[in-house]
């Protein structure tokens, strides 16, 4: 059976991904960082294992890996957000977004990577956000980490191509999940009525992306940015 990690699976997006691979086949380890019961019970209910690591410390990260040993889909999920005007944005928080959204990605990619490189098979996929395609006022370090993202995805699918592993992005437009709590629900109505397909996404649209770029239909695929976007950034 091949295996799965997805960070940030407690919760939202990473969950629905979670579930979805699990359908799709895949032995999951569902990452956390805070919510241990979310986890541990979606675990439960998919079959897979939860492994707590916050994935801004290398070291968490480092156990987290020869806890789960070999990964054949990495799903670089785990984000945090914040919204602020750019000169109320403090050193600290430029840092820790940086910590989480982008160089937790760097990092797991890079623990993933030996086996992967080993057996000259895998697919990453690397969820970034359609504000690192085309910038989001009042979250201009959101938006640099996750244009960070696609550059990384980029440039790593190159530099793995010849090793047979697939580097793919998903940028999601505005789903249906806690990170966007702080809107109203008539702000959320108005982001819907924004897209041309007039709705919010759900965890689940996003998901059906990853099990696709995670899979053999997708087998020529790879460095792309996929717009999970109901059409809001075209
Ligand atoms: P969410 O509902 O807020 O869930 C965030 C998840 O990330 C939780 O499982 C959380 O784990 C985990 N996480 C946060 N910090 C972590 C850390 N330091 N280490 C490990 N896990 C950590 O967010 P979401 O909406 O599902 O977003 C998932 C991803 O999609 C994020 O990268 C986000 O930027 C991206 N995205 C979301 C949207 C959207 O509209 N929702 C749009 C574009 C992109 P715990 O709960 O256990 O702490």
């Amino acid at each position: 059976m091949q295996t799965a990690l997805v960070t940030g699976g407690s919760r939202g997006i990473g969950a629905a991904v979670s579930r979805r691979l699990a359908t799709d086949g895949f032995h999951v380890f569902v990452n956390y960082h805070t919510h241990t019961q979310d986890a541990e019970s979606l675990a439960k209910e998919i079959g897979g294992e939860a492994i707590c690591a916050d994935v801004a410390n290398r070291s968490a990260c480092e156990a987290m890996f020869a806890a789960a040993g070999n990964v054949d889909v990495l799903v670089n999920n785990a984000g945090i957000a914040q919204q602020k005007l750019f000169t109320d944005i403090t050193e600290e928080d430029w840092r820790r977004m940086f910590a989480v959204d982008a160089d937790g990605t760097f990092r797991c990619c890079q623990l993933a990577l030996p086996y992967m490189i080993h057996v000259k098979h895998g697919s990453i996929i690397n969820i970034s956000s359609m504000w690192g395609q085309v910038g989001g006022s009042c979250e201009v370090h959101y938006s640099a980490a996750k244009a960070a993202v696609i550059g990384l995805t980029k440039a790593l699918a190159k530099e793995l191509g010849p090793s047979h592993i697939r580097v793919n992005c998903i940028a999601p437009g505005v789903i249906d999940t806690d990170m966007n709590a702080m809107h109203g629900p008539e702000v959320l109505q108005e982001l819907a009525q924004e897209a041309p397909l007039e709705r919010l996404g759900t965890p689940e649209d996003v998901a059906a992306a990853v099990s696709f770029l995670a899979g053999a239909q997708a087998s020529f695929i790879t460095g792309q940015v996929l717009g999970v976007n109901g059409g809001i950034i075209i």
